[in-house]
């Protein structure tokens, strides 16, 4: 397997990533690899204007069985702590089922991301029963406790979608502390912008949401946007590209490194090929520099192996970091 690391082209005059590490001395390398990260595909039921892979209604790349059975032996072999579902939206994945059934028995911890209206709209009650019987973790993505800020990132009619599933989330035990029914919330800014403090952040939604709905949950995560897919094209198209970058390079902290999630976790794109994470797969950066598919990888990578990067990456190390 080739170990020298992809870079993406830049033609800015500003320092690229790889030089920014460079010039502080650092790297990025891979640690021991904990995480198996699955997107499940492109298709979606909403078409958010921050999302990095573009997914959306129209899209049809979505992961088969075939590749889905080439990713359960891969994890039968290599025994992850962590498996993470991601999409796209995984709820619209048929076969999806019989993906969390047979990948649950083989690691520690199973996470599901959800977008909430997909299990909404899906009207999946045995899904969530599935999820339920079989302790996944779902991590959902809710922007805003402000109906307006979150209509204007993921649509109208989103907010109450996502309040109502929240509660059946609740009543079937899931954010409720003893239940061991995890559900985390991830947050993102609308715009332009860095993510507010994630510590704040948490204690604002869990009052607002307790307050107002009677809703409750574990724990929320702050993500600054990927400048990347339809939210580099948002960012190109409205003038704010050139400065939404330079506030994350200016923003860039050494002390995120050793935390990234590229360190510790692989991630497989719909049509198995292999990547560092689930960013650089919408950058078409493959791990190790060439296209390699699941069923040909019998172990993860070893530690010390470089990691593709590009200047995408600069939204991972700005600030408090995506880790
Ligand atoms: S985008 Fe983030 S997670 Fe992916 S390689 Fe770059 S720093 Fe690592």
């Amino acid at each position: 397997m080739p170990l020298e690391p992809a870079c993406i082209e830049n033609t800015a005059t500003e320092l690229t990533f790889g030089e920014i590490l460079d010039q502080q001395g650092l790297n990025l390398k891979r640690g021991k690899t904990a995480t198996l990260q699955i997107n499940t595909g492109f298709l979606c039921n909403q078409a958010c204007r921050h999302c990095h892979l573009e997914a959306g209604p129209l899209r049809t790349e979505v992961m088969d069985r075939q590749t889905m059975e080439a990713v359960i032996s891969h994890a039968q072999k290599v025994k992850y702590e962590i498996i993470d579902i991601t999409g796209g939206a995984p709820e619209m994945v048929p076969d999806i089922d019989f993906l969390m059934e047979s990948l649950r028995p083989l690691c520690g911890k199973l996470l599901f991301r959800s977008n909430l209206t997909a299990l909404f709209e899906c009207d999946r009650n045995d899904l969530l029963e599935l999820m339920k019987k079989l302790k996944v973790s779902i991590i959902s993505s809710f922007p805003s406790t402000n109906e307006g800020q979150t209509a204007s990132q993921r649509g109208k009619g989103v907010f109450a979608n996502c309040l109502i599933m929240l509660k059946k989330l609740n009543r079937n035990g899931y954010g409720k502390e003893g239940s061991g029914l995890e559900l985390n919330l991830v947050a993102n800014p609308s715009g332009a912008f860095l993510p507010v403090s994630q510590c704040s952040a948490e204690k604002q939604f869990k009052r607002d949401l307790a307050r107002k709905w009677d809703i409750t949950f574990n724990n929320l995560y702050t993500f600054a946007n990927m400048p990347l897919g339809r939210f580099k094209s948002w960012l190109l198209s409205s003038g704010n590209y050139d400065q939404y970058m330079k506030k994350l390079r200016d923003n860039f902290n050494p002390e995120t490194i050793d935390g990234l999630m590229c360190r510790s976790l692989i991630s497989v794109g719909w049509d198995g090929t292999i990547y560092d994470c689930d960013f650089n797969q919408a950058a078409a950066l493959f791990l190790g520099g060439s296209k390699q598919h699941v069923a040909d990888f019998t172990a993860p990578p070893p530690e010390g192996t470089p990691i593709a990067i590009g200047d995408h990456c600069f939204a991972c190390t700005a600030g408090a970091g995506f880790t």
